[in-house]
Order: C-alpha cells, then structure tokens, then sequence
C-alpha cells in the first residue's frame, strides 16, 4: 500500500470543485483530500445573469461546500492567507497545513476600487450581492436609460456582458417599458469576445445591435460621478445612465499576488498542457492562471477551461499518487453557452490552442441551446454535490 498523502485544493469554486470530486473518485480513501474555502457555498456563476433579471434565487444556485465531506472530502472553511509554494504550505486562519501535492484554483479578485465611484454608482453581476442589487433597482425602474460597462477589456466570461444586455433589454420588453427605457453596452474592447475572431465577434455584435441595443465599444471607464450618474471615458467623452450594471476591472487574489507564483502578465504562470507552475506538485488551474496564445491575447477566463483543467490534474495527480494510468493533457478545447433573451442561445465551441489563432464555431441561436443551458445548470449542481 502506498504511502498516505495529502492533496490540497485551494477554491472551492469550477476548478476546486472538479479537482476535489474527481481526485475523491480516483484515490483511496487513505490519502487525504481538502478543499479550502472563505465561502460555504459553491455558486454556479452563469445564473447570475438570470439572477438578475428575476429569474433565479440565491438558494436555487449554490450547493454548501460541506456536502462534500459525504464523499470524503474534507472542507475547510476560512481564509487563505498565505501560500508557500516551496514548502507547499498554506495558512489558513492562522493555521498551517502542508501538503504533497497542491492545487491553486482560486478565481480572479473583482478589484472594483481600481475605478473611482463604479461601485457607489452601479451594480456588478459579476458577484451575487452585485446581481441581487441590480435585481432589486431593475424592478424599480420604468423608464431612462440603462447602461451595461465593462470596466477592462479582459474580464472571466467574455461572452457574459453582451448576455447581460440582451436579457436586460429582454426584461424591460417583458415587462412592456421597453419604450421607455434605452439600453447601451459600452466596452472597453474593440469588440464582443475577440480571440474567437472577427467573424465570431461580428455576429455576437449583430446579435446585440439587432435588439436596439447601442453599442459603443473601445470606450475605456477612467471614473464614474454617482452623484451626477455620469460615466467618464478615456477618449474625452461621457455617458449618462439611470441604472448601470458593470463588469470590474479584475487581478489575481492577492494572496495569490504575493506568494512567488505570479509572472509578468499579473497572473500564475503554467504549463498550458499540465497546468504545473515553476514549483514541483504544484498546480494552477481556471481564472488564476495567465495562458498566452499565439495571436498574442491570453486564453480567456471561463468555467469552460476551468472545469477541463480541473479534469486533466486530478487525473495527473492520481496517477503520480498511485504509480498508475497515462498522463493527461489540457488540449485547450472550450464552449460556452451566449443568452440572447426570448428563451433562446447560442453556442460558441472550439479550440482556443489552435495556431496561429483559435477555431471556434458559432451554433445558430435558438431555443435548444437555451434549453441545453438550463440543463447543464442542473447537472452541475446535481453532479458535483
Ligand atoms: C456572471 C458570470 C457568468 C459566467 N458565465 C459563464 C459561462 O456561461 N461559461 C463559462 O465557461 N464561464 C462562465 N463564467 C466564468 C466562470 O464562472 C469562471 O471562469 C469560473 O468560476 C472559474 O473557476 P475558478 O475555479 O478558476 O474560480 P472561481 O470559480 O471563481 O473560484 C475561486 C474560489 O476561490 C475562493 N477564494 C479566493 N480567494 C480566497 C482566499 N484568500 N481564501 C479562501 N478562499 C478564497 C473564492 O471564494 C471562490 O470560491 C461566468 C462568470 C460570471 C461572473
């Protein structure tokens, strides 16, 4: 019998979660697999954007985390406050825990405060206080004008503002004020989802723009007057808004930030197959991770990668543990569901590794895909837990 070890995941978000479960499916239950993190819940974040509108509650899209202890897992709830990636030991509450093999998967930090007055001013549906806020200031609104920004042109989810718009827009027709009230998306990117391409890129535009939608992209957030419900952009020019909704500019948790994993780009660096980082059973897998590709952009930050990186090192760290099994490699393949309002979505799947740029096909909007997100969403809180 081998050796008892222990495996360390840090985030019980996609990529903490995947690792976890799968490790518990694949290892004896002599080693030892824990999963840290400062939240009880696990939020399945692509309903955020029906949270939003109404259509979700809190309750209906997170599982607790101590679920998992009925698998064998154990859950540690607090925070991370340091992480030694050569000892490979981390302090949690003040407590040190070492282990053999460690797992970083701890999301990107919604840093809001890089923007002056984006938080007093509007609502971010990047977190759940963010979307149940919006909810609530959405049914009081019955007419002006609603403004959705993103604040960086890199954020996790490229496709998740342009959804926002379209559902937002899809409720004020729902709600028959729609007439009334103007919607605009201004972006601090060229375009919608850019490292799928111009062709990919240009349809999610129509897609926006055939709704009535303004959108105004390459329009760089420097501050927000909540006072005033003005929006100041770095080419000289304002937008005023009655309700805004807002991605935040994004960075690596700074825990992350300060224990030596972090390259130039702001975020771990790692084998783009293994998802190894420079230090030996040390692994980084989801939104932490920086992924250059060929066309110069990094790989995008999504629930999509996460989860198939989360697959690959539970598979590679069982097989180091036990001495068996042929290792596996992150190929770079993702899809993700786009919201269009009206019950229906599109698909975008493909190969983001592909060179010189990434092959990704856009599926025609329609019912089934919308159909196919819900039941994805019920999967993953059905499956994991
Ligand atoms: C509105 C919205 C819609 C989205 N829609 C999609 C979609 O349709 N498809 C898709 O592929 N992706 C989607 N995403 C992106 C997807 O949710 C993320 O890419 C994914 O969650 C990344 O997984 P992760 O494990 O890297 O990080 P996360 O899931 O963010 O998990 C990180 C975890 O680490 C914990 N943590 C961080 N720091 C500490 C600390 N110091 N101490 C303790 N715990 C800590 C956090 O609490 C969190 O639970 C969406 C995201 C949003 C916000």
């Amino acid at each position: 019998m081998s050796k008892s070890q222990t495996i360390l995941i840090l985030g019980g978000g996609v990529g903490g979660l995947v690792t976890a479960v799968e490790l518990r499916k694949k290892l004896p239950q002599q080693h030892r697999i824990i999963l840290v993190d400062r939240e009880r819940k696990h939020l399945f974040a692509p309903s955020l954007l029906w949270l939003m509108t109404g259509l979700r509650t809190a309750e209906k899209i997170s599982r607790p985390l101590d679920l998992l202890r009925r698998k064998g897992i154990k859950v540690i709830h607090g925070e991370i406050e340091h992480i030694d990636p050569q000892r490979r030991q981390v302090t949690v509450a003040g407590e040190v825990l070492t282990a053999d093999h460690l797992v970083v998967s701890l999301g990107a930090e919604l840093n809001h405060e890089a923007i002056p007055g984006l938080a007093e001013a509007g609502h971010s549906f990047y977190s759940l206080a963010g979307a149940e806020g919006l909810c609530d200031a959405l049914k009081k609104l019955r007419s002006g004008r609603i403004v959705v920004l993103t604040a960086t042109p890199a954020y996790k989810c490229p496709a998740a503002p342009y959804e926002a718009a379209m559902l937002l827009e899809y409720d004020c027709r729902k709600r028959k004020i729609r007439s009334a009230v103007q919607v605009d998306l201004y972006a601090a990117e060229p375009g919608p989802m850019g490292v799928t391409g111009p062709e990919f890129s240009a349809g999610v535009r129509q897609m926006v723009e055939a709704k009535g939608i303004g959108f105004h992209p390459e329009h760089q957030v420097t501050k927000v007057d909540p006072a005033a419900r003005l929006i100041h952009f770095a080419n000289g020019t304002e937008a005023s808004f009655d309700l805004l909704a807002y991605v935040p500019p994004h960075r690596a948790p700074q825990v992350v930030r300060q224990s030596g994993l972090v390259g130039e780009n702001g975020w771990v660096a790692v084998d783009r197959h293994t998802l190894e980082t420079h230090s030996p059973q040390v692994y980084a897998i989801g939104d932490v991770t920086g992924i250059p590709l060929q066309l110069g952009k990094p790989l995008p930050k999504a629930g999509t990668f996460a989860h198939s990186q989360a697959i690959v090192v539970a598979h590679n760290i069982a097989a180091a543990v036990t001495g068996r099994g042929e290792l596996l490699r992150f190929d770079g393949h993702g899809e993700c569901f786009i919201e269009a309002g009206d019950g229906k979505a599109g698909l975008g799947r493909g190969n983001f590794y592909a060179e010189p740029t990434p092959q990704v096909k856009a599926y025609k909007i329609g019912r089934h895909w919308h159909a196919s997100k819900v039941l994805f969403e019920k999967y993953w809180l059905h499956n994991w837990f």
